[in-house]
């Protein structure tokens, strides 16, 4: 199956897809969701399904999907026909008497999807096959402050080496990029830490190079992504990802959908504000969560408290020198995820997601970690009668985790999925 051959996927209907998805109501009243719209939730929630059990006859696909049985045939039929699904082998039926049914699951000849994650200072690029599977990663560094020419150029290569690995085209390209982007235009607005990528329109750029169809989104979207389909998210309707790095920032499932505000903002939750007139951060403002939460901070502590190498101390670092008995790291390490769990207190009050999962380097420190920061939430936060608030790492690999959360970017836009 060649991609021309592919009936007419096009990047114009990226931001329509999104609009359909944004006025959709998954589990509730679904009645008022237009017909395209709903095709589009029950394609998810079927491909969920199929993640989350393997292969299964149509009607487990219905039962597990929560559809009727007329319906599945109507979802699976097109997929089946697009070469996304194959029908495997049948099994002997459960029911006495009845059809031997065939077991529907990813084709593993379908077209893969071309992954790029791209942080200040580095590009990674790889192949995900729609069950999941990583392959032909390809790395590159680049000059954060450099030429805009040099950079198109080292993301270009990188990615052709990549695609070489396709056997055929890819359905598309997703890219997880850090700062500030508008995902419904495909431009990087801001990245502070690596102007080069300041004012790119990187989705035009990359469309016009390998024609193919692009779509960008926030670094923190993506992860929550990846947790949705295949970490801790799974299944939830409601929870949040947070990463904090040189940066910090998020990302927030709601009521069953990846939640975008305008232009896909919202989750630039390291300028939210946890100090008022605390120390400048990368945005010119004060006390932002950033200032106290990510790694600069900690880098700063612990050469203040006399730390070993400071500069290179991480949380998973932090964790192990606590276990081993030094009482400095194990205030710092306190501090550290207690000015985490501040952050995590204000989102719990404002939308009350219940659920966090971390990324970066506050989850290399781990389950330790992760207790530390729920310990400390479950201090300040005011609670409601019976709220629990849960606290996980994903521990399948960042990287891993951001780049299948691009790729899940390309099935949600150009496979018309709402996540
Ligand atoms: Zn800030």
């Amino acid at each position: 199956m060649k991609f021309e051959s592919q009936p007419s996927y096009s990047l114009g209907h990226r931001t329509p897809a999104r609009r359909e998805a944004a006025a959709s109501e998954i589990g509730a009243n679904v009645t008022l969701v237009s017909q395209s719209a709903l095709g589009a939730i029950n394609r998810g929630r079927v491909l969920q399904a199929l993640y989350d059990n393997g292969p299964k006859s149509r009607a487990d696909l219905a039962r597990l999907a929560g559809v009727n049985r007329t319906t599945i045939t109507g979802i699976v039929q097109p997929m089946i026909e697009e070469q996304l699904l194959v029908e495997g082998d049948a099994a002997p039926s459960d029911v006495k008497g009845g059809k031997p049914a065939r077991p529907l699951y990813f084709n593993p000849d379908a077209p893969m999807l071309g992954a790029v994650l791209l942080l200040p200072g580095t590009i990674q690029a790889c192949l995900v096959a729609l069950t999941g599977e990583i392959r032909a990663v390809t790395k590159a560094e680049f000059d954060p402050f450099g030429d805009r020419q040099a950079f198109i150029a080292t993301l270009t290569k990188t990615l052709t080496s990549t695609l070489s690995h396709a056997h055929q085209a890819p359905f598309g390209i997703g890219v997880a990029s850090g700062g500030m982007i508008d995902s419904d235009n495909g431009v990087i607005l801001a990245v502070n830490l690596a102007p080069v990528l300041t004012g790119l329109p990187l989705v035009n750029i990359l469309q016009e190079h390998f024609s193919l169809p692009v779509v960008i989104d926030h670094h923190p979207r993506a992860l929550l992504v990846g947790d949705r389909w295949f970490g801790p998210g799974r299944g939830q309707q409601n929870f949040a990802a947070i990463y904090t790095g040189e940066v910090l920032g998020g990302a927030f499932f709601i009521d069953g959908k990846v939640y975008r505000g305008l232009a896909g903002s919202g989750g630039e939750l390291g300028h939210t504000v946890v100090q008022i007139d605390g120390e400048i951060c990368n945005c010119g403002k004060h006390g932002c969560w950033e200032t106290v939460a990510a790694l600069p901070w900690l880098r700063k502590e612990a050469a203040r408290l006399g730390l070993p190498q400071p500069g290179s101390i991480t949380c998973a670092r932090l964790v192990k020198e606590a276990e081993d008995g030094s009482k400095a790291a194990d205030a710092l390490l306190d501090r550290y995820t207690r000015n985490v769990a501040f952050g995590i207190v204000n989102l719990q009050q404002t939308l009350f997601l219940n659920s966090y999962v971390l990324h970066g380097d506050v989850a290399g420190g781990g389950a330790k970690a992760a207790e530390r920061v729920r310990q400390h939430v479950e201090r300040l936060v005011v609670k409601r009668p019976s709220q629990e608030i849960s606290i996980t790492v994903n521990g399948i690999g960042e990287g891993h985790t951001a780049l299948r959360g691009a790729a899940g970017l390309v099935l949600s836009s150009h496979l018309k999925v709402v996540i």
